[in-house]
């Protein structure tokens, strides 16, 4: 039977709580136990995928093709576990299939209510996963702040939990904000007790308080969270701001949370194993130098609609005992002032996108990499962009477009897939999730994958129109990644350059801080390349000068 580790938030949003809920899972599997973790979303939509970044940040997708919260993306980067679709669970699913079963009959003569039909159908998705991924623990985070409306039904599930599996199969962990008065130079356990004596009213008692605080925690102060909220002092768990997200399980673990929680659910006392994510730790810590990349892109102001790329190049900086400070260039931008907002920049990568907004920014990024010899990375968007661009200015194709943009262009290089053309729903319909990918053997792609089958998730409508490959390979393109059974382009590359490849796929999704995705990686390496050239060039034009 599997136990259950419920973390709920208090006081703010946005404190972390994926964070410190994914940071618990990865100290449990340093100690052998099988984790698996599952985010509850109050809000009504069936899933992320129709959010804008604005709403939500990026929509993360699982091999399963679920599009789903951020927060899936920090479970499987921290715990290094594939999730599907039933690991996002949302009010407007809860909703959608308990309304199906009314229809169908299945609560006949019963009055349908939120307890127990919606709390019921709430449960039984949390034992879904359990019995799923064999879990021995699995880490379930309520999103939201504890006092929401829509939260409560979730709540009452999770309070019902420990009369169903019993009390030593169960723990609660709150997380909260202490927050520290600058006027009085003191930090404030006010709005904690206030959170915790909420979740009482639901009839939660919480097993550990987990504190996010700009300043240590003195022992007056943990003890008196302990008095107020009724936690040991011990349970009482600061978490500190931390320079890079994946020192957060470091700092929980020398709080002992995991022992705390090891020795709630009766797990025993075990040995962590974290040699490797200290080294990797120990690597961000002290890189070797510091590497620019420009990110390129319409919503590069939001510090979450990216996330993943941003993770993924960090990984990949990481592998190379870099440090990579993300340039973040707004596209529209680009289209009012030009490219010199790309200077200094190692390395462009141009991002995943819809519509027509900011697109003329993205294709001159596009074309002053390809000319200027500057590392290219294209994803999804970024790719079809490349596509564009090199249709345009190298095979003489004027009026090339995506048909996304331009449904009248006389040069659809990016079109429809067939079964797209007519679709009359948005919600889930795009192709999404894992497909397979032959690599052409003897092309960069291949050199950076080292293997001909591979497989990489997606989320996008639209393809490369196979009409104009044999003009874009007699122009120097090659196309060196298929998914075979569909003929479709997955990856285009230009070998006279330095590193210029394309992607249709989303290969940041599967990038993790212990592995980087191998084309993230392959670029960081051409990035640094192309920066000590570029010092190179300063060295000797200084000589030349006399300086
Ligand atoms: N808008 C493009 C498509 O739907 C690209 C999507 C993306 O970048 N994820 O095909």
């Amino acid at each position: 039977m599997s136990k259950y580790i419920f973390f709920t938030g208090g006081v703010a949003s946005s404190l972390g709580k994926g964070i410190a809920a994914s940071s618990l899972g990865r100290l449990l599997k340093a100690r052998g136990v099988a984790v698996s973790s599952q985010k509850l979303d109050p809000y009504i939509n069936v899933d992320a995928g129709t959010m804008n970044p604005y709403q939500h940040g990026e929509v993360f997708v699982t091999e399963d093709g679920a599009e789903t919260d951020l927060d899936l993306g920090h479970y499987e980067r921290f715990i290094d576990e594939n999730l599907t679709r039933l690991h996002n669970v949302t009010t407007g699913q809860i909703y959608g299939a308990v309304i199906d079963k009314e229809r169908r009959g299945d609560y006949l003569g019963a009055t349908v209510q939120v307890i127990p039909h919606i709390t019921n159908e709430i449960k039984n998705r949390i034992k879904r996963v359990a019995v799923a991924s064999n879990a021995q623990v699995c880490v379930v985070e309520v999103g939201g702040t504890v006092g929401d409306i829509e939260s409560l039904p979730f709540l009452e599930a999770i309070r019902q939990f420990k009369q169903d599996v019993g009390d030593e199969n169960v723990m609660y962990i709150h997380l909260t904000l202490i927050p520290h008065l600058g006027a009085a130079d003191e930090l404030k356990t006010k709005p904690t007790q206030h959170s915790v004596r909420e979740l009482r009213g639901i009839g939660i008692s919480p097993d550990a308080i987990v504190c996010r605080t700009e300043y240590p925690l003195t022992p007056e102060i943990k003890q008196k969270i302990a008095l107020f909220c009724d936690v040991k002092p011990n349970a009482v768990v600061q978490s500190r701001d931390a320079q890079s997200i994946y020192q957060v399980p470091l700092n929980l673990e020398a709080e002992g949370l995991a022992e705390l929680a090891c020795a709630k659910l009766g797990l025993g006392e075990r040995q962590a194993d974290l040699d490797e994510w200290r080294a990797m730790v120990r690597r961000i810590q002290r890189p070797k130098e510091t590497v620019r990349v420009a990110l390129v892109g319409k919503y590069v102001e939001l510090k979450d609609a990216y996330i993943s790329i941003n993770e993924a190049l960090y990984h990949a900086g990481v592998a190379h005992n870099a440090a990579v400070e993300v340039m973040r260039v707004d596209s529209e931008a680009l289209e009012e002032r030009g490219v010199e907002a790309l200077q200094g920049a190692s390395g462009i990568l141009v991002a995943p996108g819809f519509g027509a907004r900011g697109i003329k920014g993205k294709l001159a990024a596009i074309r002053y990499a390809r000319e200027g010899g500057v590392p290219f990375l294209g994803i999804c968007y970024g790719m079809q962009l490349a596509c564009v661009e090199f249709a345009r200015n190298v095979c003489g194709l004027d009026e090339a477009h995506t048909r996304e943009v331009e449904p009248e262009t006389p040069h659809p290089v990016i079109d429809f897939m067939e079964n797209q053309r007519d679709l009359q729903t948005m919600g889930g319909t795009m192709r999404l999730g894992s497909y397979p990918c032959h690599v052409t053997p003897g092309t960069l792609a291949y050199r950076l994958y080292g293997q001909e089958e591979i497989t990489e998730r997606h989320r996008h409508r639209f393809e490369f129109n196979n009409q104009y490959r044999e003009l874009f390979e007699r122009h120097g393109m090659v196309i060196s990644g298929q998914y075979l059974a569909a003929n479709l382009v997955e990856m285009v590359e230009l070998p006279a350059h330095p590193f210029f490849l394309g992607t249709q796929a989303h290969p940041e999704y599967k990038s993790r801080p212990t592995r980087p995705a191998p084309l993230y990686a392959g670029f960081m390496q051409a990035c640094i390349e192309f920066a000590h050239r570029a010092e190179g060039k300063a060295e000797q034009a200084a000589e030349r000068i006399g300086a």
